[in-house]
């Protein structure tokens, strides 16, 4: 044993290091929040609770009922049901999210070409069914118009998952450049 290591022994160097940490930090603001008292801000991209996006010049759903959410998401808990309607479009009759399934991964609001599908930061919903996790198309729209509508939708696909017109700028073919002279 070092004289180091033994003077560290007698006076219990350890020990007091340990005492000082646990001072410090009883003298310091807290840092744990008493929720549901004291909650904090919604944080803006965080994945929570699904809505549909409503276009605001139609009223309906911005969905087109193509199935790549659904298609990519992991837990298969999409459900999208269509039909053919008057003017041969599809139009989507049901589409519905078992949240219970969700694992919040946010791949259907990456896959969605239409920007149609979001995530809110809405985070409390405690239920007491699974019916109460088992979100309908006029509930995820009702979502929308809850947490999303107005500027924080806006931000929310600008800032977070809206691809940006610089994503599909891909460098021009030869032949194009050619077509384009001629
Ligand atoms: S967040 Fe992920 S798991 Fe949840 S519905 Fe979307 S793709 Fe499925
Ligand atoms: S939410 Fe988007 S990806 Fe899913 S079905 Fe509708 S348009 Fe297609």
């Amino acid at each position: 044993m070092t004289v180091k290591e033994l003077v560290g022994k007698v006076f219990m160097v350890e020990i007091l290091k340990g005492l000082a940490l646990t001072f410090k930090h009883m003298v310091r603001p807290a840092v744990t929040r008493q929720y549901p008292d004291e909650k904090r801000e919604p944080v803006p991209g965080a994945r929570a609770l699904h809505a549909l996006v409503r276009d605001p010049e139609t009223g309906r759903e911005k969905c087109v009922g193509c199935g790549l959410c659904a298609a990519m998401c992991p837990s298969q808990c999409i459900h999208i049901y269509t039909s053919e309607g008057d003017d041969h479009k599809k139009v989507v009759d049901r589409y519905e999210v078992d949240v219970l399934r969700c694992i919040f991964c946010a791949l259907c609001v990456e896959a969605c070409p239409y920007g149609a599908v979001a995530l809110t930061p809405h985070f409390e919903y405690a239920g007491f069914t699974r019916d109460e996790f088992y979100y309908t198309k006029e509930r995820l729209l009702e979502n929308w118009d809850k947490y999303m509508a107005g500027p924080v939708g806006t931000e929310y696909f600008e800032k977070f998952w809206g691809p940006k017109a610089g994503d599909f700028n891909a460098p021009a073919i030869p032949q194009d450049k050619e077509r384009k002279a001629s």
